[in-house]
C-alpha cells in the first residue's frame, strides 16, 4: 500500500540539503508579440521556499521555466549562486536547478528505478552501479522503498510523483522547481505529496513552489508571491499577502479561491 505520510520514510538519505541561491533581475520573456514575463525581480535565498500563486495564464511555469533555461529570456539576467545562467551549459544548470512537473514527466517504458538513473549515467557520467545505489537509496527517502521494479503505469499518481522527486533530488540539486505537482493527484493523494516537500523545506532544500495549495503556501513558505499578467505584484511573507492583501487584484484572487 502507499506511505502517504513523509513522516514514514524510510530516510535512508536523510541528509540536510546544501543549497542555492537565484537572483532574478528584470527578465522579459516574450512568445511572438506576447510578452508573457514582463521585468521579474526576485531573490531566491538559499534554504528558503518560495511559493508562487497568481490566475492561470499569469506566467508562473514560464517563469520557473526560465529559472532552469527550458525558456530562454529576452531580457535580463539570471544568476544562480552569483553566476549568470546564461553562460552555463543548460544540461549542467539543469542538474543544479531540477524541476518537478504536474505530470510527472517519467520514461512509460522505465522502471522506477532506471528513470531515476538515466541522468546519473548520463548527465553525472555515474557509473551503473552506482546509479543503482543512489537511485534505491533515493527512493527510499521518498517513501519508496521496494518500488524500483515498477514502471510508471503500475504505480499510483502519488507514487509516480514521489519517483519524479526522487529523480530529480538524485543529481543533488541546489534548487528544485515544482509546478502544480499535485494538480493531477487524485484528491487522497494530495497530502502524502505535500508532507514530503514539506520534509524537504525542512531539511534545507531551496524551493519554488508554483501552487494551489493555499494551506501549504501559508505554513511552509519563507515568502509568497502573486503574479499576474506577467508581473509580481505582490511578495512578502504568507501572513501578509494572505492576510493583509494590497492589491485588489490580490484580493479578487484571493477571494476566489479561498
Ligand atoms: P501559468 O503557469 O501562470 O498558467 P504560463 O507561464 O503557462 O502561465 O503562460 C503564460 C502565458 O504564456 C499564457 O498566455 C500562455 O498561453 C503563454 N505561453 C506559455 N507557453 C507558451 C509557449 N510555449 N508558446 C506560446 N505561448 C506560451
Ligand atoms: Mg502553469
Amino acid at each position: 500500500e502507499e506511505v502517504e505520510s513523509g513522516k514514514q520514510r524510510t530516510g535512508a538519505l536523510s541528509r540536510q540539503f546544501e543549497g542555492g541561491s537565484l537572483a532574478v533581475r528584470d527578465v522579459h520573456l516574450s512568445y511572438g508579440p506576447v510578452e508573457v514575463l514582463r521585468g521579474i525581480d526576485l531573490d531566491i535565498p538559499e534554504g528558503s521556499v518560495t511559493c508562487v500563486i497568481g490566475p492561470s495564464g499569469s506566467g508562473k511555469s514560464t517563469l520557473l521555466r526560465a529559472l532552469n533555461r527550458l525558456a530562454e529570456i529576452d531580457a535580463g539576467t539570471i544568476a544562480l549562486d552569483g553566476t549568470n545562467v546564461q553562460t552555463m551549459k543548460p544540461e549542467r544548470l539543469r542538474a543544479r536547478v531540477g524541476m518537478v512537473f504536474q505530470h510527472f514527466n517519467l520514461f512509460p517504458d522505465h522502471t522506477a528505478r532506471q528513470n531515476i538513473m538515466l541522468a546519473l549515467t548520463r548527465i553525472k557520467k555515474l557509473n551503473r552501479s552506482k546509479a543503482r545505489e543512489i537511485a534505491d537509496a533515493q527512493l527510499a527517502d521518498v517513501g519508496l522503498l521496494g518500488r524500483g521494479e515498477q514502471r510508471p503505469a503500475n504505480l499510483s499518481g502519488g507514487q509516480q510523483q514521489r519517483v519524479a522527486i526522487a529523480r530529480a533530488l538524485a543529481m543533488e540539486p541546489e534548487v528544485v522547481l515544482f509546478d502544480e505537482v499535485t494538480s493531477a493527484l487524485d484528491p487522497e493523494l494530495v497530502k502524502g505529496i505535500l508532507t514530503l516537500m514539506e520534509d524537504l523545506g525542512e531539511r534545507g532544500m531551496t524551493m519554488v513552489v508554483v501552487t494551489h495549495e493555499m494551506g501549504f503556501a501559508r505554513r511552509v513558505a519563507d515568502q509568497v508571491v502573486f503574479m499576474d499578467e506577467g508581473r509580481i505584484v505582490e511578495i512578502g511573507d504568507p501572513d501578509t499577502v494572505f492576510d493583509a492583501p494590497k492589491t485588489d487584484r490580490l484580493k479578487r484572487f484571493l477571494a476566489e479561491i479561498l
